[in-house]
């Protein structure tokens, strides 16, 4: 439950897991609600947004005090008054953060597709995040051969997969992340043409430029602040810079001003920002893409699972200090 609404870091204790055993939770007669057991919880940095207390919405409704929190997750339903949800099979998509939910807003979750991947695989690499990665790099930065693409927040779980998806089409590939591990991992098991500790750097702009003594033509942001400055001044010409996400920001009173947007100009750059949510569409033709290279060993994917309800919370709020290793979600039960 949202115990109290955050302003700054998110710590655990705004969060408070309870145990109730005297609702009985059942699909009610005549509604198309489904009823599931939560096996997987996704834990996202936009679930610190909605745990402010939110004057209007931004794209969904803020949590409220007292209330279980949401997000997604993998389920598997119990009992289904929708006909497209059968017992037994799994979905993923917006469910509580709790062991039962009862789910009425039904065009928020999706049958799971192929059960012959690992089922968690659907809180990330197959669900929003990996969506996340493939618009906002295949489909918004139309990555040639050749080019040079720099990726922040790179080990986490949208910008693995974008550095994953640049090295398959010919990119040279370069990543930041938080710890000397989480560098490693970039360069072994994702395949980075190189990475960089950011939190170690005198200058993120001269580790940029270190990196990339020609120049970056694709800039896949997931953090903002001071390493978006850092692409601005080490950009090429028509360089294209995805703005996914700022999460440097998100728990700033004031947000970090950004002070080298005249490359904008000099450079004839292209900088869009954009949300998943609009692009739900495209999730067919995604899987289409991703599926055959996971199943032939050509993506990898890297998971940080947390166990049990009770570990919920530290998840959450760990994604703010770098605490994850990859995708970070919660084990609520077995498959
Ligand atoms: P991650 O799995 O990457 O986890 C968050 C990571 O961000 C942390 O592990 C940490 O890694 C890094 N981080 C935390 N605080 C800071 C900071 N102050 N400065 C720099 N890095 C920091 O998260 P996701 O892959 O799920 O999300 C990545 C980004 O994409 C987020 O900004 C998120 O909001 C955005 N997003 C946008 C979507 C859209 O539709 N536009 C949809 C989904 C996600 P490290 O150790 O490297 O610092």
């Amino acid at each position: 439950l949202l115990k109290k609404y955050v302003s700054g870091f998110p710590q655990e204790s705004d969060l408070e897991v309870v145990t109730n055993e005297t609702i009985l939770l059942k699909v009610p007669q005549e509604s198309n609600a489904v009823l599931v057991k939560n096996l997987y919880l996704s834990c996202d940095p936009f679930l610190r947004v909605l745990m402010s207390d939110l004057a209007e919405p931004i794209y969904i409704e803020g949590f409220h005090l007292g209330n279980v929190i949401r997000g997604f997750g993998v389920s598997r339903v119990l009992e289904s008054g929708h006909p497209d949800f059968k017992e037994g099979e799994y979905v993923w998509g917006i469910t509580g953060w709790e062991e039962y939910s009862l789910i009425t807003d039904t065009e928020k979750i999706f049958k799971i597709p192929f059960t012959d991947v690992p089922l968690s695989y659907y809180t990330g690499l197959l669900g929003m995040a990996g969506l996340t990665a493939y618009i906002g790099f295949n489909e918004m930065c139309s990555p040639k051969k050749g080019e040079y693409v720099f990726i922040s927040a790179a080990s986490g779980a949208v910008g693995q997969l974008v550095g994953q998806l640049g090295k398959l089409k010919g990119c040279y590939v370069v990543g930041t992340a938080g710890s000397d591990e989480k560098v490693e991992l970039l360069k072994t098991k994702f395949g980075f043409d190189d990475a960089f500790n950011y939190k170690t750097e005198k200058s993120l702009g001269v580790a940029v430029n270190r990196c990339f003594p020609n120049g970056i033509d694709i800039y896949f942001d997931n953090v903002g602040g001071a390493m978006l400055d850092a692409a601005l001044l080490n950009m090429r010409a028509n360089g294209r810079i995805s703005a996914c996400g700022m999460i440097s920001q998100y728990n700033l009173e004031e947000p970090e001003g950004v002070h080298f947007l005249v490359k904008m100009l000099t450079k004839r750059l292209t900088m869009k920002g954009f949300n998943v949510i609009d692009h739900f569409s495209v999730y067919p033709k995604f899987l289409e893409v991703v599926i055959p290279y996971i199943k032939n060993g050509e993506i990898t994917y890297l998971e940080d699972k947390a166990d049990g309800i009770e570990n919920a919370p530290a998840a959450l709020v760990g994604l703010f200090t770098g605490k994850n290793v990859g995708k970070q979600l919660v084990v609520l039960a077995d498959e």
